[in-house]
């Protein structure tokens, strides 16, 4: 169930049965031609709202749109969040949901930056250092990947083919017409001032392949793999 949904009174009814908290981390961030802002939004938010379908005892806490972003900082529709706003807005919610009881959680971030991800891996160690909680965290874009049908995916990564696939998979109707084929340009270690240049089409892949039915699958692997998770570690 979704935490947003609930009332008080129902907040108080099952906070006291330790639920485990999915809390989707999302993004607003240039997709491309034919991806919406939200694609790293929609799915953590899909992945934890299937999760809450078939496990007891786990609820879904309100989307986080924002994150961190670095090489489609620049594009047209990218709202990045500081590295510190983005850890501390994660220590302050999660703590927020531990002062109102809850302890177990898992922090699913969509979108896979390296500052991101290392941002909010930071926040959970504080968390965890300074209360009584358990935290995984990780990106689903990591899980994904792992699926034997991207063994093939050379070169493909933000809004390429796996990502289009899951998009579709989830919100057809945010899918535009184009299929953008595009690389990452490396610059090796040279620090740029604008680092869209490492994205010349706005991302990397070959979105040609993409397909609701190769989304689904994925998000379906995914959604198993991380009740395993939670079933073995939290
Ligand atoms: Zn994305």
């Amino acid at each position: 169930m979704r935490i947003e949904e609930m009332t008080a009174e129902d907040w108080k009814d099952v906070v006291g049965n330790d639920p485990v908290i999915i809390l989707p981390w999302g993004a607003t961030e240039a997709h491309a031609s034919h991806l919406p802002l939200s694609s790293d939004t929609l799915q953590p938010q899909y992945i934890a709202d299937r999760i809450a379908e078939s496990l007891d005892n786990v609820l879904v806490a309100p989307a986080v749109p924002y994150g961190n972003h670095s090489s489609t900082k620049n594009m047209p529709g990218t709202i990045s969040l500081t590295f510190d706003n983005l850890r501390a807005l994660a220590v302050n919610i999660l703590e927020e949901f531990i002062r109102q009881g809850a302890k177990r959680f898992v922090v699913i971030s969509g979108h896979a930056g390296s500052a991101h991800l290392t941002a909010l891996s930071e926040a959970c160690k504080t968390v965890v250092q300074r209360n009584d909680a358990k935290i995984m965290f990780f990106t689903d874009y990591d899980i994904a990947e792992r699926h034997p049908g991207c063994a093939d995916l050379e070169g493909d990564g933000h809004a390429g083919m796996l990502e289009t696939s899951r998009v579709m998979a989830i919100r057809p109707d945010l899918v535009r017409e184009d299929r953008p084929v595009g690389r990452y340009v490396s610059q090796g270690y040279m620090i740029v001032r604008d680092a869209s240049i490492c994205f010349p089409v706005g991302m990397a892949g070959d979105t040609a392949r993409a397909s609701a039915e190769f989304g689904q699958e994925v998000n379906g692997y995914i959604v198993d793999a991380v009740i395993e998770m939670i079933e073995n570690d939290l």
